[in-house]
């Protein structure tokens, strides 16, 4: 998983390293998997989706970081058929959002709070959240 961490994200892995509460490294590794797992949940991941050449479903592989790194990987495995990169969003920043957790990046619109990429990308609709009962109709950063 190609990943470049984030300012929030090294800032919650140190308050899990600074913390004097555990009574051993076990302790300690366990919390800190917990949270990396977390932090992990709240990316956005990418999906190779493959056929095989005689058009049966294929075997499909994720997550990658971006795409660059699923058509490094598809490179690499010549075990022919064809492959598709398919955006995953992330769970996570939907529950938060959904509870009421904001996590960075969601639509600051009062009414919608949805993470950004509920909003279209469409042309005629772009920026509308895409949630039904969302009244907003522009994505702000
Ligand atoms: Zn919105
Ligand atoms: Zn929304």
């Amino acid at each position: 998983m190609r990943i470049t961490a984030r300012r929030e994200e090294v800032d919650a892995v140190k308050a899990v390293l600074e913390d004097p509460g555990f009574d051993n490294a076990d302790q300690m590794a366990k919390a800190l998997i917990k949270e990396v797992g977390s932090i992990l949940q709240m990316r956005d991941w990418v999906a190779l989706v493959h056929t095989w050449s005689d058009g049966h479903r294929g075997l499909n592989f994720a997550p990658f970081g971006n795409e660059a790194e699923a058509k490094s990987f598809a490179s690499k495995m010549a075990f022919g058929g064809t492959g598709r990169i398919v955006p995953l969003h992330s769970p996570g920043a939907m529950l938060a959002n959904h509870d009421g957790k904001k996590w960075k990046g969601y639509c600051q619109h009062d009414e919608c709070g949805h993470a950004p990429f509920t909003h279209s990308a469409a042309s005629a609709a772009r920026g509308a959240c895409q949630i039904p009962t969302c009244p907003c109709n522009g994505f702000r950063k």
